[in-house]
């Protein structure tokens, strides 16, 4: 006596071949190919437009094209696919369904951004025909701020840098000194988007740098030693112990710029 299917009663001479004991009909009705959510919500900070892709910060160079990007991305991580295996289905990750092909595409809409999905495959070898799966998924956005953003918020700094001169600096030269170390800073914060100007202070006589790291601050401080021949000094200030029981340090680098190095008529970057 040949096989049936035990949904239906089909027997497997005309719905088979029988995967699990169902006709190739019920299997496909019971076994969705995707599982996909309604929506995912993608992280933006508010402030500088740095997207959080899994656990860390991403700073794009194209914003108009990054939400898409990262809403692909995922998109990925979230979605299953059914592959058969063993002995029965099993929802796995994009990459490991070997038997399905998986377009996504995210775009925008007049209703909003989206990310359309289309599957095509087999869950199991032995299905004769492909299963088809869509599924639209809404992008939501959810700005908050990076941890940069939030360190430059609360105020926080790393260390300082002062800027003083062997007798007072005069005020052009204090002007060509910020400029010149405010585009040095930008440059690197760039490249390193954990480092920061918190602020600038105008003080008697010279300029007080807020970085925030003591690398950034050794850094600007190189750079008056090497274009002005500033004299360097670090001191580290005792400020309290953090969480775990050490010490916690906040170092002020200063750099003392010397006589007539900033009078005349040679821009900053000339002298050497
Ligand atoms: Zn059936
Ligand atoms: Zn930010």
């Amino acid at each position: 006596m040949g096989r049936f299917c035990y949904k239906c009663g089909t027997p497997e001479t005309e719905g088979g071949p029988l995967i699990g004991g169902m006709c190739q009909r019920c299997f496909a009705s019971e076994n969705p190919l995707l599982r996909a959510p309604e929506e995912i919500t993608v992280e933006v900070c508010g402030r500088c437009g740095a997207y959080r892709v899994e656990r860390r910060w991403w700073y794009p160079e194209n914003p108009t094209t990054a939400l898409l990007e990262v809403a692909k991305r995922i998109t990925i991580s979230k979605l299953r696919v059914a592959q058969y295996a063993l002995t029965r289905v099993r929802y796995v990750k994009v990459e490991e369904a070997e038997l399905v092909d998986v377009k996504i595409e995210p775009k925008f809409t007049p209703a909003g951004p989206i990310v359309e999905v289309l599957a095509r495959g087999k869950i199991h070898e032995s299905q004769i025909r492909s299963q088809i799966a869509r599924a639209e998924i809404k992008v939501c956005e959810n700005r908050v701020l990076c941890d940069t953003c939030s360190r430059i918020s609360s105020g926080y700094y790393g260390a300082i840098l002062q800027v003083r001169g062997e007798e007072r600096l005069p005020s052009d030269g204090i002007s060509k000194i910020k400029d010149r170390l405010m585009s040095y800073f930008f440059e690197k914060c760039k490249r390193d988007h954990r480092e920061f100007v918190s602020k600038v202070e105008f003080v008697r006589g010279g300029l007080d740098f807020y970085l925030s790291s003591v690398k950034l601050a050794r850094q600007g401080a190189a750079v008056l030693k090497s274009e002005l021949g500033a004299k360097i000094k670090e001191t580290a200030k005792l400020v309290g112990w953090d969480r775990r029981g050490r010490r916690r340090f906040r170092v002020s680098i200063l750099a003392r710029i010397p006589k007539n190095r900033l009078c005349g008529r040679k821009s900053l970057t000339q002298q050497k």
